[in-house]
């Protein structure tokens, strides 16, 4: 992911490395450039203009540091302007003051929810806490048998409706909600949690192809319900320049507090991911970059504009 973007910016700043001062002409072709590797990596429009404008005018108010050379400079400037769209700082994940914390995830069906939750789990149990996964996400036949089994993966106990309602199987919960009620059940998920003093509540919900209205207020009623310390927003940072429109579509539905970007394995321009952040207002808090329980990382914007720039 960004290889294609983290190439063309090298490039750019190779091209600078040979100039002594940097004209204001240098700097306009500079920033073309800049804008051009970016709207190619799927970044979206308002936020590569928004973007360019503050590297432009910041290069060109020269805020000169007697130990860097104009390109260092301007490379610099690029790099803080990239943490920024990404969120500027690390955003921990917010405990409850007072156990469980519930986490809820939101997201396109396909986006990688699921596989997270198992993920989050591990990484959450290998600290000390005592997660449970809640099968909010009736919508699909196997939904709940594929959490049943990242759970079984990731050595955590799943809360699902009838059939097999627990994992705990000498323990079937008699008070198992309907199949059919996912605000039920994650609500009834949460309180087996407290029940059972489990500390953090992870409970995924059903995802549509598309955006759509029901999805939207399925999602909205289970984040009333169970009044969440944080709803992950989970996207597919392959969708390209559709992660903007969806990103949008989930804060204004369910108003998430922080992105997950999955599949950052992949080899898609990326761009788009990098722009969710910065049009939703909402940070980017983890990154999921495969398949396996551990391909999972806490996303540090620094990092990553490191990354992108090295
Ligand atoms: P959900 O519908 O949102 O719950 O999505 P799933 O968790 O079922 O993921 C959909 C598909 O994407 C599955 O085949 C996962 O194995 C795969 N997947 C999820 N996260 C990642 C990731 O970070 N990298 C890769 N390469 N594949 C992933």
């Amino acid at each position: 992911m960004f290889n294609s973007l983290s190439d063309r910016l090298t490039s750019t700043f190779k091209n600078l490395r040979t100039r002594g001062r940097l004209s204001e002409a240098d700097i306009d072709a500079t920033v073309r450039e800049i804008r051009r590797a970016l709207l190619d990596a799927d970044v979206a429009v308002p936020v590569v203009r928004e973007f360019t404008g503050a590297v432009r005018e910041r290069a060109l108010s020269s805020e000169v540091s007697g130990a860097l050379n104009p390109a260092q400079q301007v490379v610099k400037i690029v790099n803080e302007e990239l943490v920024g769209i990404l969120g500027g700082a690390t955003r921990p994940l917010t405990l409850a003051k007072t156990p469980p914390t519930v986490i809820m995830l939101a997201g396109l069906q396909g986006a990688g929810k699921t596989t997270l939750a198992g993920k989050l789990a591990h990484a959450l149990k290998g600290q000390g806490h005592t997660p449970v996964l809640v099968a909010a996400d009736l919508q699909r036949p196997n939904a709940v048998t594929q959490l049943s089994v990242v759970a079984e993966r990731a050595g955590v106990p799943v809360f699902a409706p009838h059939p097999g309602n627990t994992s705990e199987a000498d323990d079937p919960a008699a008070d198992a909600p309907l199949i059919g009620d996912p605000v039920g059940v994650a609500r009834d998920g949460v309180a087996y949690a407290k029940e059972r003093q489990h500390d953090v509540v992870i409970v995924d919900t059903a995802g549509r192809l598309g955006i759509d209205e029901v999805l939207m207020q399925q999602a909205s009623d289970i984040r009333a319900a169970v009044n969440p310390d944080e709803v992950l927003f989970v996207i597919d940072a392959m969708i390209g320049q559709d992660a903007v429109n969806t990103a949008k579509a989930f804060a204004d539905g369910v108003d998430f507090t922080g992105v997950v970007l999955s599949k950052l394995d992949g080899d898609a321009r990326g761009g788009a991911a990098l722009s969710v952040a910065k049009v939703t207002g909402r940070p980017i808090m983890f990154a999921s970059t495969g398949e396996k329980l551990t391909d999972f990382e806490v996303f540090h914007p620094d990092r990553m504009a490191s990354r992108i720039l090295d």
